[in-house]
């Protein structure tokens, strides 16, 4: 049997990334840059105010009070205004460019006293406190220079990163095409959500699992329905789902003697691996090539066929979306309990995950660790991983744990704890 590195290194191997496609920015949101963004500008523009007050000639104001003569108002959105001789000042609100004319620092309107009206009818006014050069002013430039490279490729498009590239006047962002992912669900027993199950029927539910799993990875799902257990018609659905960029098929893979995947597959010409991957679950699984498309073919028990996306999909697709971290984040748990293994394979145990007040976190199994059983699936957070060698874990002892879902942090009550 082969193992999980082995089998996920073989699978990862010299993936191609999508090509690029340039989005409006709006549509850009979650989408991975293709390519790294240069800003051609400078933010901010120019030098301007960080605060509502006068702009001045910071050795004007070393003994303070002092009066100077109020030359201009500027306001966001002004040019700067022209020049400021020594011994004046520029009102000047937040955001609006510095005068010209060696304006240096701006005193805080609250620092200030309206002064008396000057000879010839000028304003002036009164500077209670110093100012060093450059305090209160945001100089040009310091957020962003010109040339920078301000996000690299394979950046997830963030709210912040939309900020961030509107801020450079970035209206189109290249990002990669989404992988599209053919799914095809085998099985006799198999009804639409809308039909009547029979005796013996199920809802087929991968389908719909895996459609969330797709959309998740950030791909695009593309249904190709349930097939039967026939040959021909596994065939002709095969023939249907080829041309995406992935094709995954649930069922039908394991020994049973309607199991018609492989074989239709074969009778396809698919380049096809099947490989006994030392894990639970999962464990008969096959991969390969119809085409130019990559095939998953997935067992069919509901929890083998989620795991065994998060196990060998996933990855895949993010690195067909040019992701420099395509794995799932894994972290240290407690174990809540104690959990008695055989060794010989690897196991992928469903657990809730609950963050504790000392900052630890602890992981519990969601019940019946049966892959049929759904309902431990959908409760869980995470898949606690025991080695291929272990032979089980007390309670209380660290364990490492795949994070499927991060709302277990989520507060009911601010919990800023400041
Ligand atoms: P198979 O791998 O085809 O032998 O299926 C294994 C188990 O998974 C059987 O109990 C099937 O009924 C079930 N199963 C297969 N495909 C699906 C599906 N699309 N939705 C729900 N259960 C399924
Ligand atoms: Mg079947």
């Amino acid at each position: 049997m082969m193992q999980v590195e082995e089998a996920l290194a073989r699978l990862t191997e010299r993936v191609p990334r999508k090509p690029a496609r340039d989005l409006p920015l709006h549509q850009a949101l979650g989408r991975l840059l293709a390519e790294p963004v240069v800003s051609t500008r400078q933010v901010p523009p120019l030098d301007n105010a960080s605060m509502d007050g006068f702009a001045v000639r910071s050795v004007d104001t070393q003994r303070p009070p002092v009066r100077l003569a109020v030359v201009a108002t500027t306001y966001a959105g002004d040019p700067p205004a022209a020049n400021m001789g020594p011994g004046q000042a520029v009102r000047i609100m937040t955001g609006a460019p510095m005068p010209q004319g060696g304006a240096d620092a701006v005193v805080r309107v609250e620092d200030t006293e309206p002064g008396a009206q000057g000879a010839a009818g000028r304003q002036s006014v009164s500077i209670r406190r110093s100012v060093h050069p450059g305090q209160f002013v945001r100089q040009a430039g310091e957020d962003i220079q010109e040339g920078t490279t301000v996000l690299s490729a394979g950046a997830v498009v963030n709210p912040a990163r939309l900020g961030l590239l509107a801020s450079i006047g970035v209206a189109t962002v290249p990002v990669v095409q989404r992988p599209r992912v053919a799914i095809l669900a085998t099985g006799d027993e198999l009804v639409q959500l809308g039909e009547q199950p029979g005796p013996g029927q199920i809802f087929g539910s991968n389908s719909h699992a895996l459609a969330g799993l797709v959309w998740e990875a950030g791909g695009v799902p593309v249904d190709h329905g349930a097939v039967a257990d026939e040959l021909d018609a596994t065939r002709a659905a095969l023939r249907r789902a080829a041309g995406a960029d992935l094709l995954i098929t649930t069922g039908g893979v394991s020994m049973g003697e309607k199991d018609w995947v492989r074989v239709a597959l074969d009778a396809e010409g698919a380049q096809l691996d099947f490989w006994k991957v030392a894990v639970r679950p999962g464990k008969p699984a096959a991969f390969g090539r119809l085409g130019t498309t990559r095939l998953f073919c997935l067992a069919g028990n509901p929890v083998s066929c989620m795991v065994g996306f998060y196990q060998w999909v996933r990855p895949v697709l993010r690195l067909m979306l040019g992701d420099p971290r395509p794995h799932l984040p894994v972290i240290t748990a407690h174990c809540d309990e104690s959990i008695a293994k055989r060794p010989g394979r690897a196991w992928l145990e469903r657990v809730v995950l609950q963050h504790q007040p000392d900052g630890g976190v602890l992981a519990r199994r969601t019940g019946n660790q049966s892959s049929g059983v759904l309902t431990s699936m959908a409760r869980a957070h995470g898949l606690l991983l025991l080695a291929l060698e272990s032979t089980g874990v007390q309670k209380g002892q660290p364990v490492r744990v795949m994070v499927l879902d991060w709302s277990f942090l989520n507060g009911t009550e601010p919990g800023y704890g400041w």
